[in-house]
This record gives C-alpha cells, structure tokens and sequence, in this order.
C-alpha cells in the first residue's frame, strides 16, 4: 500500500491511479478536475496530518471551499491508502436535511458510486446508509444526537466532523456539549469542528486551546447595489420604477414580492448578453411560491428556468438547482437561508438579497416558538454577497437601503439565548438516562442536572429561561419533582414538537381527537392563513366569522379547523385555489398546513404511538379539540366578568355608567383582537366564560388573539396547577362539596357526587 506521506506528496497522477481502480476513466477526469480546483485541496496533507496529531481541531474556510465535501474524503482516502481503511467511520453532521442529502449525493459521484456504498446520509424520517466501515455518513445534527442518546450510540464512530458551527443552532450548540464531554471517555475519538469564515476564536478555546487551521478562498470581487442605488441603476426600466415603496420596504414582516420579481427580471433583460445564474434569497417557502408565480407570469419569465430551495423540497427536486440551465434559458434559484452557507451553486453571478430571514423566535407572552420573519444580521448578508463571486466577479442587490444594513445585528444571536428549552431541556434529560445505563455519554451527576449541564454551553443560555423550562416540564408532567423522566416525558422527548403541542398532539391521538388537533398544531407553525386585503377587510372578516358558525362556542382554533376541512375537499375536486380566493385564504400557507399534517403524524408513529390511533379518521370531535387547547396553552387563560364602565362627562355630578361583558387574566383586563371570530357583543352576560388563547399582544392596550371560548369543565380537568381545598366560600355553604383553585384566581366549587361545577368564583 501507499504511506501516508507517498499519498500526501504525490502528484495527481499517483492518486489518479489510486482512484481509478474505482471509478470508469471518462467520468474521473471531470471528478478529479473539480476537486483539485478547490482551495481546500492543497490544504489535504495539512488537515489529515492535524487529525491525526489533535483530538480536536478546529476549521474554517469560505463557503465553497470544499470543506463539507472533501475534509471527510481526505480522512477516509488517507486510511484506505494506508491499507487501513476499514478502521475509519467518519460522521459529517448537518443543520439541515436537504445540506445533508445534496453533499452526500455529491460526494458519492466524486468517488464515483452509487449513494449506499462508502457514502451515505440519514435525516429524520429517511436515510441511506453507508456500509458500516470505511465510510462517510452525512446526517442532520439531530440524528447524531438521537443516536448518541442510546446506548453505546458512540462505538463505531471514528470521526465526527461538526459542520457548520457558525449557524449556532440549537442542536448543534447541544452537540458540542456532549462531543466535549465523549472526548474524555474516548481518546480515539477525532473531532473536526467546521465553520464558514468567522471569528473562530470562540469554538477553540471552547475545546481547550485546540489548534485551528484557516484556508483562505478564491472569491471574485462582488459589487453590491443597495436598494438608495436602484432608481439609478434602473431608472429608465420605467416598468420598475414606480412600483418603489420605498417605505413600505423597512416593513419588518414584509418583502416586496413586487419589488423583487421586477429587479430578478430586469437583470435577466440587462445582462441577457451574459449567462450566469441568478440566485435570490427569501424568508420562507410562502414567498418563493408568490415570487415563482409572478414571474412566469413576466415577459422575462418566458426566458427563465425557476428553480424553488428550501428545506420542504424533495430530494429530486432539490437537485435540479445544482445542474445547468438548458441553452437560452435563464436560471434562478429561489431560495431561503439554506444557500447561504450549507449549500454552494456554482454558476451565481447575481445575488437578490431580499434581506430577511425566517427565524425561531420565543415569544414570552405566548411562552411558544414561533416562525418569524425578519432582518438578518450583517454576518449572513455578507455571506449571501459572496455567493455571487464563486466563478468570476459578481453582483448583488439588496432588497434595503445601506442605512438599513447599518442597523442590522453583526451577528444572529445564537438559538439557545432566544427560544424556549424546554425542548432541549427533554433532550437533555433523554441523554441523561442514557447516560444512567453506563453507555456512551461519559456518566455522571453533570448529565442529570439540567441547569449544570446547561451551564458548559458555548454561550450558556439565561438562566431564568432554564428554570422557566423546568418549570413547564413539570407543569406538564413530562419530568418529576426530582426531574426524572416520565412515561410522558419520553415520548415527549422523542416527538421533535414543543411539549405543548406535543401533549396536545398525543391527548388528541390517544382520545380519538388527532385530525383537529393535527391542523391547530400545524397552523401554529405558520401565519395566519386568512388574509384581509385592506380594501376588502370587513368583508374578510366575515367570511371568516362564517366557519365558526354552528360551533357552539366561538373559536379561532376550530373556524381554522373548518376552513382546513373546506379546503382539503375543494382540492379533491381540483378547485383549492378558488375556493382560498373566495375565502381570502393563502393557498401557500394551507399547503404548508397540509405537509406540516403529514409530517407530524409521521413524528408521532416514530414516537411509538400505536398506528391505530394516528390513521386518519374522517374526522374528530371538535369538543374534544376544544378542550384540548386548555391542556396545551393553560395558563394562558382568561374569565368573563362584568366591567362598570363610565360613560362621558367626567364632571356631571351623575356619574352614566354601562355594565359590559369583558375578560381578565388574573388582575389584568384583555381585550379580544378585533381579526378573532368571537365577538363580545353576541355573548350572554347571564353566564360565566372563559377564553384560552395562544398570543398576548401589548400595544395600546392588551390584546390576547387566537382565542377559544370554554366552558368551565375543561377549564378544571384540563389546567396544570389545580390544588384541591375543603375550605368553604363562603360559611353558609353546606353539602358535599369541593373546591378547586386554578393558579389561585379561579376557584371552583365543585358536586362531588355528579361532578358538576357548582359555583364559579373569581378573585
Ligand atoms: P464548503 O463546505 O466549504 O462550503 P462544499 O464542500 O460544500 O464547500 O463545496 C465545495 C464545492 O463542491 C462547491 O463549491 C461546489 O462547486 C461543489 N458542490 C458541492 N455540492 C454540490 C452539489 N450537490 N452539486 C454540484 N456541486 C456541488
Ligand atoms: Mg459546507
């Protein structure tokens, strides 16, 4: 065989022979071309060299420079010409799944195989292994942390490489936790960390002081516009400009489908002369639907070859935006963040750079993650500039002016230090009890304390965020007292939803309610799928108020429900699309409802739900849904209660004053959102109601939105923090009875022979 310096100091052609043996000759050349163009290639001896020397190293080089594709590769081909290949498993984490399947792909080809061979991937839900020596396993960070909770999940692991650091995700924050602490129980471990070019100081004094290596890259010069520079720029293309809402564009939640569709098909006009493909970078996959079909509906549309990215596409589908566009056709790429760094398509010449991103985000007053959009940092609109000058000097457009890029975050603050762990708290506690059965996470008393384990983070997340999630897993009954895992906490763990949703999710299966529970669950991963243009308003309001007719108390959750259900049987008879017209729904968010459906009813067998409970049934009770929301969003609950209201004329010696229904949250007054089908007016102020609602929003006054009225029996069975007290209301009370007090303003007296709720008081 060769030794590892003949393999490092030979020229091509040594390793050309080498890799012949594998692969046909015509396709090698094209191969083997294209790996040694990249900057990382010069760089292979160095790199394996310092795997071998260093448990850990760290990595960083441009976007593109090869080091996703060909730091695995150096490993494996420097083991198989040392005769020793069987030795190594190499383990290539990826935040996201599409990044995983693209590079295995990609790599596969590079060696010349088939995908299952030496190469291989696995993402939730669908994988294809590679043999399991001498190989290359690309996975989603989350399949390494799963399997790193069982036991043993390490052995036969050689090599972890984790990508992409710079994206300071969650689990990849997590991983670098339990990496660090595997190391010590296992010293043949070899861990690359990999980041796009940042400041890398963080990740090697987070390991130690290990050593960091840096291969510059071979960018063209890219020449920004910023949105101050179009009219300029285009100001004769009278089509463009005066369509310019300048103002509208700082619009946190919006990007101008408008505005960009004119500047991707003005390029396409003004560089017809040159090819090169354009790539323009969008929140989410509701704005790349909108965008496609407005520009096919251009002149310049006619000339263009569309191609959607993101994480929802399908692995065939996906591939079509690396290959080449037919001749005469124009390629561009709609994109979300996902080609910003984890994905590289070659032939960019011209960014569009809408400026927003789509991120998790916690909303305290909701205590939920929510999907929400907006700027992204100067970090990520740099690293979106550059995708222009991978094949010769580019151009990009950003969608704001120069003084928005001024006010944009440098960097994204990391995930942990911005959304709910309660989450990453169960995971913790999963690989605790692995941990407790001796296996491949080093056992200790550091696992099964969360807020210890917590604290070894990269960038440790606010303590009180931590507690907060504690807190709520033992509201939830997911952990103990003591924090140990339940029953319900493990399948909580093994469901990739918040634990809210989760338990409604498995409430609803369990209690033969899943299909209206799947759509509320979906649609909160989503925005509002009804929308109200501003000059029809009222009467999409109304329209909306109509699918929660019948119901025999009003709700948000439910009319979505019905909405859905309308929806899904116009599609089978091919007329969705009109019918989301007629209604003033988003057909793109109702199609994101229906995957996010599927998807989770997938999770929900994973977890090891029964498949009895999870097949789709005609239908559920829409009670039992109803009910459901308490066990999920309590304490977000409000009580009905009469308010005195004065009337005008403050100095009148009579006081005027009108008594009206209104509802409170402990001592606070909320008002319901004037988009929520429920209206105050059509209430009986002869009863008691109460509302639980999913948002909180304060501007002039408070608001509470997504609402659903109740009745007080699901209010009692279904919150969290019931305590039971004998102690009478009121003294003259006699009979067999009980109270229960909700989180100490609601209190119930309660028949214990009928169950029956006697009486409700408020504080
Ligand atoms: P890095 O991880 O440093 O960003 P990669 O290893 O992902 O770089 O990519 C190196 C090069 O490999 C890219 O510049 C591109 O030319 C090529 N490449 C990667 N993935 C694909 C793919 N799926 N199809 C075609 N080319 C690809
Ligand atoms: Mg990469």
């Amino acid at each position: 065989g060769y030794t590892s310096r003949e393999y490092l100091n030979a020229e091509s052609a040594t390793m050309y022979t080498a890799a012949r043996n594998r692969m046909s000759s015509s396709l090698l050349a094209e191969q083997w071309q294209a790996r040694q163009s990249l900057p990382l290639w010069r760089y292979r001896q160095k790199i394996v060299d310092m795997i071998g020397q260093n448990q850990v190293i760290v990595l960083t080089g441009e976007t593109g420079s090869g080091k996703t594709t060909q730091v695995p590769q150096f490993v494996l081909e420097d083991y198989e010409l040392n005769g020793r290949g069987a030795e190594v498993r190499v383990v290539v984490t990826q935040p996201r799944r599409i990044a995983a399947i693209s590079v295995a792909e990609r790599v596969a080809w590079e060696r010349g195989e088939p995908l299952g061979r030496s190469v291989g991937y696995s993402i939730r839900l669908e994988s294809v292994p590679p043999r399991p020596w001498g190989s290359i396993l690309y996975c989603t960070t989350g399949v390494l942390l799963r399997r790193l909770q069982r036991r043993d999940g390490a052995t036969g692991i050689s090599h972890i490489i984790i990508d992409e650091v710079h994206e300071r995700d969650l689990e990849t924050d997590f991983l670098l936790i339990v990496v660090r602490e595997l190391l010590q129980s296992h010293p043949s471990l070899r861990v690359v960390v990999m980041s796009a070019t940042v400041d890398s100081s963080i990740y090697d004094r987070y390991f130690n002081n290990c050593p960091v290596i840096s291969v510059p890259g071979m960018m063209h010069p890219v020449q920004v516009f910023h949105l101050d520079d179009l009219p300029h720029l285009m100001g004769q293309y009278n089509f463009i400009v005066p369509k310019f809402p300048m103002a509208r564009i700082t619009d946190e939640e919006e990007v101008d489908t408008d505005l960009v569709a004119n500047v991707i098909s003005w390029i396409a006009e003004e560089y017809s002369q040159t090819d090169g493909s354009i790539l323009c970078f969008l929140p989410g996959l509701d704005h790349i639907i909108m965008i496609k079909e407005r520009l096919q509906k251009m002149p310049a549309g006619k000339k263009m070859i569309i191609l959607p990215l993101h994480s929802q596409l399908p692995a065939g589908e996906q591939r079509a935006a690396f290959t080449r566009a037919p001749a005469g056709l124009r390629k561009v790429i709609l994109a979300t963040n996902i080609a910003e760094t984890s994905v590289t398509i070659d032939d960019v010449v011209y960014v569009v750079d809408s400026g927003k991103v789509k991120e998790k985000q916690y909303d305290p007053s909701l205590n939920m993650n929510i999907l929400r959009v907006q700027w992204t940092s100067q970090a990520s609109a740099r690293q979106r500039q550059g995708r222009a000058g991978r094949v010769r000097a580019g151009f990009c457009f950003r969608m704001y002016t120069s003084q928005v890029f001024c006010t944009m975050n440098e960097h994204q603050v990391p995930e942990m230090q911005r959304v709910p762990l309660e989450e990453l708290c169960l995971q913790i506690k999963a690989i605790a009890s692995a941990a407790a059965n001796n296996t491949s996470v080093s056992a200790g008393p550091s696992h099964s304390n969360i807020v210890r384990f917590l604290s070894k983070a990269l960038q440790p997340p606010n303590i009180h965020a931590v507690h907060a999630a504690i807190r709520l897993l033992k509201d939830l009954g997911a952990i103990d007292m003591q924090e140990n895992l339940t029953p319900l906490g493990m399948t909580l763990a093994k469901l990739a939803v918040p634990p809210r949703f989760g338990k409604m999710l498995i409430y609803g299966a369990l209690l033969g309610s899943l299909e209206p529970v799947l759509t509320i669950v979906a649609a909160a991963c989503f925005r509002d799928p009804f929308v109200a243009p501003i000059n029809k308003r009222d009467e999409a309001d109304k329209m909306r108020a109509s699918f929660a007719v019948g119901l025999s108390y009003g709700s948000d959750q439910l009319a979505l429900v019905t909405a859905f259900e309308q929806w899904t049987a116009a599609c089978s008879q091919g007329q969705g699309f009109v019918f989301c017209e007629r209604c003033f729904l988003a057909p793109a968010t109702m199609k994101l409802i229906a995957g996010m459906r599927q998807q989770l009813r997938r999770t929900l067998l994973e977890a090891g739900i029964k498949e009895q409970f999870i097949k789709p049934t005609s239908q559920g009770s829409m009670h039992v849904a109803r009910s459901l929301l308490v066990a999920g969003l309590y304490p977000s609950i409000a009580g009905s209660e009469f308010c005195r209201e004065s009337r005008g004329m403050k100095n009148a010696t009579k006081h005027a004053y009108r008594w009206r229904l209104g509802f409170k949250v402990n001592n606070g007054r909320v008002l319901i959102h004037p988009t929520s089908v429920i209206s105050e007016k059509q209430l009986n102020p002869a009863s008691h109601y109460y509302l639980v609602f999913q948002e909180k929003v304060q501007t002039s006054q408070v608001f509470v939105r997504g609402c659903t009225l109740l009745p007080a029996l699901p209010v009692v069975l279904l919150s969290w923090r019931v305590k039971i007290s004998s102690e009478p209301p009121a003294s003259e009370l006699t009979g067999d009875w009980m109270v229960l007090e909700v989180e100490g303003w609601l209190k119930f007296l309660i028949d214990r022979r009928s169950g029956s709720v006697l009486l409700e008081l408020r504080e």
